[in-house]
């Protein structure tokens, strides 16, 4: 369950089913939550059945490609080179695959915005009886998540941070909660980041030259978290790849494998960083949000919910082939219903916005 709350505490909204937060409620499927750790742990029990192992402490350094060998290859700092028929560069918003796939790195802007962000056993929050009180489960056992708002954050931090930092940046916020103070005090020093939020231009190519490096996640697209997507999308991408793969194994190999891969996300990707950077906009134009916090709600569409990317990739890899070899005409359907996909940057996107100028996001997102 969720609420939403103003950022004196008080509750606006719910507690409430997360389908509320869709732009169709009453038909939404059904959200569930998951914890990440068990997340984690269920796909390193995948990796274990079908006999692949992980080296850890390993970083990337560079990436190579031989067009004529047919392999390519990672290389990691003390020195050490892998090779494979395929490289999947999944190492986030700062790949080492840069050089490789787009021949130089891709710059990052501050969009001039920090988040403060802390994970830590629930037990150590809950002894605080303030905390305890406000977070206690409902009578059905389940517990609530609480969405706060106040959007003036204008700020840009270092890295890790201590508590008393955040309390001090708390105590100059008009109205500020006791009970956020609360829940503040009861983290553990060295858990708690400071994440500068920085944004990138959509980049529609993934692939190495000769389709053999294929990058992933938000080494392809960085999200911001305002789209609430960027997880979600790497882990599309990762469906959507094996899929292509296993499409490649019985024709046409693996470099047509990740260019039709590549084909078949950008623009839905794109459509979902252009979505966030709009809701970023909302969530901080002006910070009061106790007229109309509906409007401030990141309302997520049925193509968002309900796309099947293993599917999807099955069922159109013939033609995004067929388009890729001969120029036939392809058209993606995993974006919103009847959207002419534009490239677009953030920049001109925000001062499209402002001009009432048409941009990507006109239209049916819903
Ligand atoms: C504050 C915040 C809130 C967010 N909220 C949401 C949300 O609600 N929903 C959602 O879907 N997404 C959300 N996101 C986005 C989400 O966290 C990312 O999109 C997602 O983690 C991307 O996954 P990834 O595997 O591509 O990259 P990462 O999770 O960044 O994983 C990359 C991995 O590669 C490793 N690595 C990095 N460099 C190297 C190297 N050179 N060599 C070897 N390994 C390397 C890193 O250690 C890391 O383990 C949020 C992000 C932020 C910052």
């Amino acid at each position: 369950m969720v609420t939403y709350c103003k950022h004196t505490g008080e509750r606006l909204m719910g507690p409430m089913e997360f389908s509320a937060l869709t732009s169709d409620p009453e038909n939404a499927p059904k959200i569930y939550r998951h914890s990440r750790p068990k997340f984690h742990a269920m796909l390193l029990d995948q990796l274990a059945e079908v006999g692949l192992s992980v080296e850890y402490g390993k970083e990337a350094v560079d990436f190579f490609e031989g067009v004529e060998t047919g392999r390519a290859g990672v290389v990691v700092r003390d020195g050490s080179r892998y090779d494979a028929d395929l490289v999947v560069a999944a190492d986030g918003v700062r790949t080492r695959s840069w050089n490789l796939v787009a021949g130089k790195e891709v710059p990052a802007v501050s969009s001039g915005d920090a988040i403060f962000r802390a994970a830590y056993p629930v037990e150590l929050a809950l002894i605080d009886p303030v905390v305890m009180e406000r977070f206690k489960l409902l009578e059905d056992g389940r517990s609530v998540i609480e969405l706060w708002d106040f959007g003036t954050a204008q700020e840009s931090w270092g890295n890790r941070v201590h508590p008393e930092e955040v309390l001090k940046y708390t105590a100059t916020i008009d109205g500020w909660s006791d009970i956020g103070d609360c829940v503040i005090k009861t983290i553990p020093s060295s858990s708690l980041v400071d994440w500068k939020v920085m944004w990138r231009d959509p980049q529609p190519q993934w692939t190495s030259p000769g389709g053999r490096v294929c990058q992933l996640g938000d080494a392809a697209h960085t999200f911001l978290p305002s789209s609430g997507n960027g997880a979600t999308q790497a882990i599309e991408d990762a469906v959507s790849l094996a899929a292509c793969i296993s499409m490649g194994r019985i024709r046409e190999g693996v470099p047509n494998a990740t260019r039709v891969h590549n084909l078949l996300r950008f623009e839905r990707v794109s459509c979902l960083q252009a979505f966030g950077v709009v809701n970023r906009k909302k969530a901080n134009s002006g910070g009061q949000t106790d007229d109309k916090p509906k409007d401030k709600l990141v309302r997520v569409g049925r193509w968002i919910l309900e796309h099947d990317p293993e599917l999807y990739a099955l069922e159109n890899y013939a033609g995004a082939t067929a388009h890729l070899a001969h120029g036939t005409p392809f058209q993606n359907t995993n974006t919103p219903k009847g959207l002419v996909y534009m490239p677009w940057t953030i920049q001109g996107l925000l001062e499209a916005q402002e001009k009432g100028e048409a941009t990507i996001l006109d239209g049916d997102w819903d």
